[in-house]
């Protein structure tokens, strides 16, 4: 549970980011930004704050909005029923926004996760996008991603949305949200 005053204060500083990224909202949809801390309550490093503006059985589009430094948790979207797992890309719009994959660790990163959380880190391939710049990561890739120091607003684009496929690498976020990674 988030702390109302937090909850506030998360959803008000998304409607500025929305603001001063120059995307057009309804002022009635503002009020139907959600506030994730994927129930480990440490909302301003792990976290975002998401509007979801389409969910089809086919897509799903977000507006999300990353506080300054927010990680999203490293985490797959798994295979389901005869589906690969759920693709997604993700396009800056404003701030910058680090995206990591595996791969090839990337010689010092920008991005940095919450030290108390870092072995549940594993994907150290970065690509850095600009406003404007967009990243697709493939069905049941381990992922992780975490705004610049101004935060970031992103738009992003999946085919079926299954978050309860979701897989998290953090035991602790797992036991909220879905499943813990199954190795391989
Ligand atoms: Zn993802």
């Amino acid at each position: 549970m988030i702390p109302a005053d937090q909850l506030t204060q998360a959803r008000e500083r998304s409607c500025e980011m929305i603001r001063q990224a120059g995307v057009c909202v309804h002022p009635e949809q503002l009020a139907d930004i959600q506030v994730v801390d994927f129930g480990i309550g440490e909302l301003d490093q792990i976290g975002l704050q998401m509007l979801v503006v389409a969910n089809t059985p086919v897509l799903t589009v977000k507006l999300l909005m990353l506080l300054p430094g927010q990680t999203c948790p490293q985490h797959r979207h798994g295979p389901f029923g005869d589906s690969p797992g759920k693709e997604e890309t993700f396009r800056c719009v404003w701030g910058e926004l680090y995206v990591m994959m595996p791969g090839e660790p990337t010689a010092n990163p920008h991005a940095s996760p919450p030290a108390h959380r870092r072995e549940h880190f594993s994907s150290w391939n970065e690509t850095v996008l600009q406003p404007g710049e967009q990243f697709t990561s493939p069905p049941d890739t381990p992922h992780w991603f975490q705004a610049g120091p101004q935060g970031a607003v992103l738009w992003t684009y999946e085919t079926k949305s299954t978050d309860q496929a979701d897989q998290f690498d953090d035991p602790d976020v797992a036991e909220k949200c879905g499943k813990l990674v199954e190795s391989d």
